[in-house]
């Protein structure tokens, strides 16, 4: 029951991220601050960018999750894939879906903040999903339990992980640095929410190599790369920031 609650988590959040982005891309587009729009403006359109890649990352690992649960009833691989990667889920992207509402609440300045906008209540509901059905700490302590009790539930991740093996040199790292953190046993339960974020991120950028928008999967990959930057709107200049943001915007039919 608690894998199933904990999908539920993963696709609330997912749910929440895409709210906010289509709050913060909406509003970009009509509100003008120093005579042009805010989203024609370069720094505004890295922000949205980093954002939209943030919640098309979400929502793949997500799904990716949801159809290993559906196969998982009679596929054993299949099982062990959602058995790990619904922990991992649910601690990376429950974590995340709150600090990109936050960061969506900013595009909207102080209208983002006041309740006459949506996005104060976006930000009271994302931290529930991280504490309830197990905290972020327990997800990652369940992986190391899941990784010895049920060692071939971490095969069947790994191997889920390196299909996209050879595809991005920077993803192909990320996997590099997600196998050491796994097959490094000193201190593991210290180390726990660095490796499950190395599992998160080799996850998701394997999905989106693989099945993703290519433009999505460029960025998310130099979001990879040593030493780029913590904060959302950090994304390089090789990133085509405006068609980012712009494929994420909601459009009203008419
Ligand atoms: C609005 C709401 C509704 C809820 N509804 C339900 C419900 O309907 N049914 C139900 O059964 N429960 C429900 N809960 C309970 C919820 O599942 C728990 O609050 C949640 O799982 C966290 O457990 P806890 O509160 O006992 O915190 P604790 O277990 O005390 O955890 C506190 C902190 O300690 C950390 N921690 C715990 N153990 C370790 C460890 N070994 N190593 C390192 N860190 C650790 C946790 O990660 C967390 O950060 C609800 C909670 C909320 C907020």
């Amino acid at each position: 029951m608690v894998a199933l609650t904990r999908l539920d988590c993963m696709i609330e959040s997912s749910a929440l991220m895409r709210q906010a982005l289509a709050q913060a891309t909406h509003h970009a587009a009509h509100r003008e601050a120093f005579g042009h729009k805010l989203g024609d403006q370069p720094l505004m359109q890295n922000v949205l960018a980093d954002l939209a890649v943030e919640s098309e990352a979400a929502l793949r690992l997500t799904m990716r999750v949801a159809r290993a649960v559906e196969e998982g009833e009679s596929d054993p691989v299949a099982a062990g894939v959602a058995r790990i990667a619904t922990a991992v889920g649910k601690y990376w992207i429950c974590k995340r879906a709150a600090a990109m509402v936050t960061e969506a609440q900013e595009c909207l300045g102080g209208a983002g903040y006041v309740e006459e906008s949506i996005l104060p209540r976006l930000y009271r509901e994302a931290p529930v999903l991280a504490i309830w059905e197990g905290c972020g700490n327990i997800q990652c302590l369940d992986v190391l339990r899941a990784a010895v009790r049920e060692p071939e539930s971490l095969e069947a991740f790994v191997a889920e992980v390196r299909t996209a093996s050879g595809a991005d040199p920077r993803l192909d790292s990320a996997i590099a640095r997600m196998e050491a953190a796994l097959g490094n046993a000193e201190e593991a339960e210290r180390r726990a929410r660095s490796t499950v974020e190395c599992m998160a991120l080799a996850l998701q950028g394997a999905l989106l190599v693989r099945e993703g928008d290519p433009r999505v999967a460029e960025a998310y990959c130099a979001r990879l790369e040593e030493g780029a930057g913590r904060m959302f709107g950090t994304l390089p200049p090789s990133i085509d920031a405006a068609a980012l943001a712009e494929r994420a915007r909601p459009r009203l039919s008419a």
